[in-house]
């Protein structure tokens, strides 16, 4: 066991050292990165909903959509290039469901999906779009096209700059999900490992896998370098929001599971809350009606307010001594206010551009999965002490069942046993043994003449006297009453013989019972291959011991064999 803890440290230790070089490589990676706050187009915009451009521009402020009409499926927006050069200057945004044309005054130099027509560009997608080299100070004009209302016109910030430093913003962005997403995957294998213990609380185990797996999946949909690899910006899309409404009700049943009885059925209601709107995003979704996006504001309220609810739950169960609850409360608690912070920005442009901050969040979901794994660690522990002592007390019932209580020599139960290995061996390894019955002379006139008592005392100096006079190998058993056998291992006939004259004539000059002379009569026989059987040879040995006691007692007899 203490080999097994020694081991169980050094898997730690390795996996501890290998996520902390992974941490090591992304900071260096960040610490070599140009330092790339590119410049923002955050200037005065303007925007109309004449499809033609043909009507009054009207002023607005990005991050965030101009307040247009309800039905409108068509806008413009305008604003004024900086006048500063930038060496190969790219315009980099981010833009969800909309098709789009790109103008530099009157010339166009980008599009993306059909303007008239044709089907709507599901989904979320980063665009860099390079300019002309004149494009200082003149003006930029986007005509978009959206039948989603929660889209049209969200072109979030868009920025300007060389294209390297576009592509560096990007994957600066996307640091801390490539830093969280493997410790996110690597806690999943911890899970999964200890999941496979015999001892694991399976139905625990896996909701927590499916939380973090559900975690890691929503940073890939959130990861933009993706992009590169996989341009399936419908899939990501909804992934990404099935993932956002799946995130609380995953959490919430983890902690349903934990959570002190008298929170259980309000921690339930709070799964229900969760699970009731993303049903009603889906089907509204699936009805036409952009229910995924039109559900995420009510979304982003009820998140704050249903789970600092579940938060004070947990909070009151970690004061009563509730020890999942006291580890899951970091995770929960710092979960809920990034992921609240995340929402103030990302949906409702409440503050200003922040990093993201949620997937910092795997960290402390880690401190969850420690306490885990160290529950699990003990549990197994304190399982093998009790196997262990299992296994001890086992092996004493067995030593127990198989000896006799007064003379502590084995009893019928281990000859069986014994004269069955003993055959097997002899069939295996042609090893030959035989078997001595002693039996004490006249016994019933010690019991009649001194008492029960005095007998017994004379039965347990005799096995004494005999057990310390043979080999550690013979095995010494009470047959019954004060008859005995002794299994030579080994020993022929002839030898067995000469082993039983000697305990004879040492127990016939010993002074086992001072008050009156003991002797034994003594039978011996042994093993005489195939076609002999135990009974048949415990049969010739008691035969060769009542020759010996009708020929006088005290001697010994050797059975007839052939
Ligand atoms: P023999 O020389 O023919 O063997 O005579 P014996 O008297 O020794 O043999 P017998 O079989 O007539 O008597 C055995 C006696 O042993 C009968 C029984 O009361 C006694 N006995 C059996 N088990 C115990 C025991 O555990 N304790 C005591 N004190 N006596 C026992
Ligand atoms: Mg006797
Ligand atoms: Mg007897």
């Amino acid at each position: 066991m203490v080999k097994a803890d020694i081991c169980g440290k050094r898997r730690w230790q390795n996996w501890w050292s290998m996520m902390g070089f992974w941490w090591a490589l992304i900071l260096c990676l960040l610490a070599m990165m140009p330092c790339c706050q590119a410049m923002k187009l955050d200037g005065q915009w303007y925007w109309q909903d004449d499809p033609e451009c043909a009507g009054a521009w009207r002023p607005f402020q990005p991050p965030g959509q101009p307040p247009f009409a309800k039905g409108t499926q068509y806008l413009w927006l305008r604003t004024t290039l900086p006048e500063e050069a930038v060496h190969d200057a790219t315009l980099l945004f981010n833009v969800t469901g909309q098709n789009f044309e790109i103008w530099l005054d009157d010339q166009k130099i980008y599009s993306y999906g059909d303007m008239e027509q044709g089907p709507m560009s599901y989904g979320q997608r980063w665009h860099m779009v390079t300019l002309p080299p004149d494009y200082e100070g003149r003006t930029l004009l986007i005509r978009t096209r959206s039948d989603n209302p929660f889209c049209l016109g969200n072109f979030g910030t868009i920025q300007l700059e060389s294209s390297v430093t576009q592509m560096a913003t990007i994957l600066r962005r996307d640091i801390p999900y490539i830093a969280n997403i493997p410790l996110g995957i690597f806690m999943i294998f911890i899970m999964m490992m200890y999941y496979m213990s015999p001892t694991a609380p399976k139905s625990l185990y896996t909701q927590i896998i499916l939380f973090i797996g559900c975690f890691v999946s929503w940073m890939m949909c959130v990861l933009n370098t993706k992009q590169l690899f996989l341009d399936a910006p419908v899939f990501w899309w909804f992934l990404l929001r099935i993932n956002a409404y799946m995130l609380p009700i995953l959490a919430n049943l983890i902690i349903y599971r934990v959570i002190d009885r008298q929170y259980r059925r309000r921690t339930w209601l709070t799964v229900l809350a969760f699970a009731a709107l993303f049903l009603t995003a889906l089907l509204a979704e699936l009805v036409g009606l952009n229910g995924l996006d039109a559900c995420a504001s009510v979304f982003y309220i009820l998140l704050p307010v249903l789970e600092g609810l579940v938060a004070y739950w947990t909070i009151r169960s970690a004061i009563r001594g509730n020890y999942y609850c006291r580890a899951l409360l970091p995770s929960l608690v710092a979960m809920l206010v990034m992921g609240t912070l995340d929402g103030a920005f990302g949906h409702f442009f409440w503050l200003p551009e922040s990093g993201s901050l949620l997937p910092y969040g795997t960290f402390t979901i880690g401190i969850f999965v420690l306490y885990i794994v160290r529950q699990q660690i003990r549990r197994e522990r304190s399982l093998a002490i009790r196997a262990a002592g299992l296994a001890d007390a086992m092996a004493e019932a067995v030593e127990r069942s198989e000896t006799d209580r007064l003379t502590h020599c084995y009893n019928r139960n281990r000859l069986d046993a014994v004269l069955e290995t003993e055959i097997s061996r002899h069939r295996e390894e042609k090893e030959t043994f035989s078997l001595i019955m002693l039996d004490i002379d006249f016994f019933k006139r010690i019991n009649d003449s001194y008492g029960h008592d005095a007998g017994d005392e004379v039965l347990a100096s005799f096995a004494g006297l005999i057990r310390d006079n043979i080999k550690k190998s013979d095995v010494f058993v009470r047959w019954g009453g004060e008859e005995f056998i002794l299994v030579c291992r080994g020993c022929s006939k002839d030898e067995a013989q000469l082993v039983a004259e000697r305990l004879r004539r040492q127990v016939a000059y010993s002074d086992i019972f001072p008050r009156q002379r003991i002797t034994c009569s003594i039978g011996v026989a042994s093993w005489q291959g195939s076609g002999d059987t135990a009974t048949a040879l415990l049969k010739r040995v008691d035969t060769a011991l009542y020759t010996a006691k009708r020929n006088g007692r005290n001697m010994v007899c050797c059975a007839v064999e052939a």
